[in-house]
């Protein structure tokens, strides 16, 4: 397979990443996966060899890659552990709006927290606005010289372990989509609290939690932009982010493939390997195809940001594909390996529960397939 085009200095930071991934990731996954465990040691590690500081742009601290590699880095972290590389993206997920329209103290705050292995979290979602995200309900009202928010946030993404919360809060009701806002507020300021921890299906080694808002007073400096940006900010934060969230994806469908090889070499049935078979050969090859698309797709989506070009239209086809494939490779994974596939003692099933969630978050498949058809039919 063809893989990543990669420059010298970008192969030995994506071997750094493979490298951690395999020693020091792998070892802990299955009990982690088992008991729900934040393996926060190891987050920390991963900020020590800057893994989650990979998106920080140069000009605040970070290392300056280009998307390439950060995609191929972080197919590595999630071939071991998608739910590991999730909430390391989420912080970057985070800066995002305030990368697209902070002030360059705001984005300081952001990147040298990260770059210190703390944690950020992007609360959009609400009980009432998930898909229709401009059904946000949280309030922001001006009070003196700052803000008082209140509302409540679920499945929020490092809500249980972050620093600081980028939180979209309507300042003004009545102008809908056009009167949300988007506000940093640091953990620790009085009245902001994580809330129930969600009891996962997959990526298990992410935090996913409720994020309550009581009465919290942030100064005015906290807003991100202007008023009534926050919609906008959404949006763009989230069509750039869906291009960085394939390659984990990608990650899971290629363990998936590589799993399935290796149990198909191994395994006789009727005195030869089933990999003699041309039944189950069709079935990798089928993985291994779907599994290179998906790379490409997103290494094209990416270098499209890369060059500040319109990418709405192929960061959605990324996600979209990437996610359906991985999901369909890690089925096909679990019917190669038969009985045993279906065993929670085999790294399949962990797989497809890791996988379906990329056909949820950052916008579900059918509103990306939406999405792509009002490009299609503009
Ligand atoms: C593990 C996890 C982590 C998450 N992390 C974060 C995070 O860090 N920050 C954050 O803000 N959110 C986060 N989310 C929330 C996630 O983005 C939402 O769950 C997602 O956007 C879908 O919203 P919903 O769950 O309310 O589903 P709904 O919007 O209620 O959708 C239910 C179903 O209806 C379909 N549907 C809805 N509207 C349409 C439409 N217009 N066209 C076609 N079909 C439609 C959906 O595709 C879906 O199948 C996370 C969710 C999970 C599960």
């Amino acid at each position: 397979m063809s893989g990543y085009m990669l420059s010298d200095d970008g192969k030995l930071f994506v071997q750094a990443a493979r490298e951690f991934a395999e020693k020091e990731l792998r070892p802990v996954v299955a009990e982690c996966d088992r008991s729900g465990e934040f393996p926060l040691k190891l987050y920390k590690r991963a900020a020590e060899l800057g893994l989650s500081s990979v998106e920080i742009p140069e000009e605040f601290g970070g290392p300056g890659l280009d998307y390439i590699t950060v995609a191929a880095m972080y197919e590595e972290i999630g071939r071991i552990d998608a739910g590991f590389g999730v909430s390391m993206g989420a912080s970057s997920l985070a800066f995002k709006p305030v990368l697209l329209g902070g002030t360059p103290e705001q984005n300081r705050l952001y990147a040298e927290s990260i770059m210190a292995g703390k944690f950020a979290a992007f609360c959009l979602t609400e009980p009432n606005a998930g898909s229709d995200a401009g059904a946000v309900a949280t309030t922001a009202v001006k009070k003196g010289d700052g803000y008082v928010l209140n509302g409540s946030k679920c499945f929020i993404t490092n809500g249980g372990v972050a620093d600081l919360y980028t939180v979209f809060a309507s300042t003004d009701p009545a102008l809908k989509l056009r009167g949300l806002s988007c506000f940093i507020v640091e953990k620790g300021t009085p009245g902001l609290s994580a809330g129930k921890e969600e009891n996962k299906m997959g990526i298990r080694l992410s935090n996913t939690t409720d994020v309550v808002l009581n009465d919290v007073h942030i100064p005015a400096g906290n807003l991100v932009g202007k008023e009534g940006r926050g919609f906008i900010l959404a949006m763009k934060t989230l069509d750039s982010a869906r291009c960085s969230l394939a390659p984990f994806a990608v990650g899971v469908a290629r363990r998936a493939l590589e799993e399935a090889t290796a149990y198909a070499k191994n395994r006789q049935q009727f005195g030869k390997p089933i990999s003699s078979l041309q039944a189950i050969q069709f079935m990798l090859a089928d993985m291994a195809i779907r599994t290179e698309t998906a790379r490409q797709m997103a290494v094209h989506a990416l270098t499209l940001v890369q060059e500040k070009r319109p990418y709405g239209l192929d960061g959605s086809i990324a996600k979209c594909y990437s996610a359906d494939i991985a999901v369909q490779n890690a089925l096909d994974a679990i019917q190669i390996m038969g009985g045993y596939g279906y065993s929670r003692d085999m790294p399949a099933e962990k797989l497809l529960r890791d996988a379906k969630i990329f056909q949820i978050f950052e916008g579900t498949n059918q509103v990306q397939r939406a999405v792509i058809a009002s490009h299609i039919i503009r």
